[in-house]
């Protein structure tokens, strides 16, 4: 027997009606590429996002087509989410920061027929236009009086242009959820990237798990900067989220350095905000260079890295910011897991409470995880035992967009994340490492990222990275690359000997090199493959 409940779709364009009607005076505030700070309401999205979706309509746009978007976080990239997935098509998010190259893969293996571009990143466009395929005009978003003189794209079009003569009076059409709304590429550090296909559906349940309390926990009281791009995997569902319980949206821009977060923190009183490890490095030490303090910031998730201990201790002691700790990934729409304490633990004592806080989390319901060994066998959830790690759920995906990659899933429908991980009684799970990046010493696993926690908490430490080096009778072993802080000197030995009051012996690194920099990837994620390029040639000074 069935329920009598309504079956009524679950779908993006939703969230903008509810929120233009329930929360329709709340602001969205953007810092401008052209200069300056934008202000309007969930209201005037709403509008816009209809005029967005009548354009798409003039341009002969259908249900399914797919619509790049090259931008940073900003209100027109805001109204584009909902414009485009509102009339069925799909918002094909690009990440700028990607290889030429991959730019051009991506696009035509897409086949995106509108190319949206923000004013910084035209330039860039218009060198690769001759080798896009699909694409039939590229719309430069901004107004005419902004638009760079002199640029040579054929069928350029002015985003403030397009929408000026459009009514707004769109009626959403209504479809089935399961209909895909937006695509992501993963950067894959090897092979092509491959493109996450997210639905209706996926979307609006992850944006119900990320809001939950122990999740996300936003509210109408929130307001809310995400620093994680909109390119990447959605800025983590936070345009979603925020309109379905009506938080004031913050968005950067393209200003992503310490002084202007922190000017757009203090402004506009933010409460919670979200981004990578290497964000926050560089907006704490711009804070403790200036001796600032922030005043309305409560919650900062860090995820995409392991979030260092120093970094999660350095935001509660000096800034009053409780870190949330979140692990997810481009295929889980990210939302995998995010690490609040349980009431027992607010007893324990605060090293204890930090070791917990140093996990990656636990998953909301929605989430379903396991851990198993090389054989697939499930390994228990004692805390210990670590192995690979498979996760399921409604917005995970169950393949790539055209079947690239084949089939992805394992037995029972579980999705192999590339991670090693732990989970605890309490479904606290600890990443390991990415399997790749694990170093296999002796037939034993070290962690890297327990190395480089260990590391980045020496003061000197502007950031560390550990990769597995080739030696003769151990296989691997760890070589620890390290990029100091400006100006603070420190040797080989004093960090081993630093380390060796956190690792076991076995596991402290055979030798440290200094750089001037670390590698990231377009996500903002240790290069791992270019080290070990850069290190090839090198070798470890225990190799004989
Ligand atoms: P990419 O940027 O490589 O396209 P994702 O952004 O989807 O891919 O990255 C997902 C991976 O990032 C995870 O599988 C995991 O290895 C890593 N990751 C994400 N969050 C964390 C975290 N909090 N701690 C450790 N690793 C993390």
């Amino acid at each position: 027997m069935f329920g009598l409940m309504q079956d009524r779709p679950l779908l993006i364009q939703q969230l903008i009606e509810h929120a233009a009607l329930n929360h329709g005076d709340t602001e969205i505030v953007s810092r401008t590429l052209e200069g300056g700070i934008h202000r309007y309401t969930y209201r005037d999205a709403r509008l816009r996002s209809k005029k967005v979706a009548e354009a798409l309509q003039s341009l002969g746009i259908k249900a399914g087509d797919r619509i790049g978007t090259l931008a940073w976080n900003g209100y027109r990239h805001f109204e584009l989410y909902y414009g485009i997935s509102g009339m069925g098509a799909v918002c094909h998010t690009i990440n700028p920061r990607l290889f030429p190259e991959q730019i051009v893969y991506i696009v035509n293996h897409a086949e995106d027929q509108l190319l949206f571009v923000d004013l910084n990143l035209l330039p860039a466009v218009e060198k690769l236009l001759p080798q896009f395929k699909t694409v039939r005009h590229v719309v430069a978003m901004t107004d005419r009086d902004h638009l760079p003189k002199g640029l040579n794209i054929p069928n350029l079009l002015v985003y403030e242009d397009l929408l000026a003569d459009k009514p707004g009076t769109y009626e959403w059409p209504e479809f089935d959820e399961r209909t895909a709304s937006s695509l992501c590429y993963t950067s894959g550090t090897t092979g092509n990237p491959k493109g996450v296909l997210y639905s209706h559906r996926s979307t609006i349940l992850h944006a119900y798990g990320a809001a939950l309390p122990d999740t996300l926990g936003l509210s109408a009281r929130a307001t809310v900067l995400p620093v994680v791009p909109m390119f990447h995997v959605n800025a983590w569902g936070l345009p979603y989220s925020a309109p379905m319980v009506g938080a004031k949206l913050v968005f950067p821009g393209v200003a992503l350095d310490g002084a202007s977060l922190y000017e757009l923190f203090e402004k506009e009183e933010v409460v919670f905000t979200a981004g990578v490890p290497t964000v926050w490095l560089a907006l704490l030490q711009y804070m403790q260079a200036n001796k600032l303090k922030l005043s309305t910031v409560k919650y900062a998730v860090i995820g995409g890295s392991a979030a260092p201990p120093a970094m999660i201790e350095t935001f509660d002691r000096d800034y009053g910011v409780e870190v949330l700790h979140a692990w997810g990934m481009s295929e889980m729409s990210p939302l995998g897991t995010v690490n609040h304490p349980k009431s027992k633990h607010l007893k324990l004592s605060h090293k204890e409470q930090l070791d917990i806080r140093l996990k990656q989390g636990r998953p909301p319901y929605g989430v379903e995880m396991k851990i198993v060994d090389g054989d697939g066998k499930e390994l228990p959830h004692d805390g210990k035992a670590f192995g690979d790690l498979l996760v399921r759920g409604p917005w995970i995906t169950s393949g790539y967009f055209k079947g690239e990659g084949g089939d992805v899933l394992e037995e029972g429908g579980w999705f192999p994340t590339g991670d090693v991980a732990t989970i605890d009684a309490d479904g606290y799970m600890q990443i390991t490492d990415r399997s790749k990046d694990v170093i296999k010493s002796g037939g034993e696993w070290i962690s890297s990222i327990d190395l480089e926690n260990a590391a980045m908490a020496h003061p000197a430490v502007a950031e560390a990275a550990v990769i597995g080096v080739f030696h003769p009778k151990w296989d691997e072993r760890p070589l620890l690359i390290i990029h100091k802080k400006e100006g603070a000197t420190l040797e080989k030995d004093e960090l081993i000997d630093f380390l060796s009051a956190k690792v076991a012996k076995w596991w402290l690194p055979d030798d440290v090199q200094f750089v001037d920099a670390i590698p990231h990837t377009a996500t903002g994620k240790i290069l791992k493959t270019r080290l070990r390029d850069d290190f090839k040639n090198y070798k470890l000074p225990t190799a004989g």
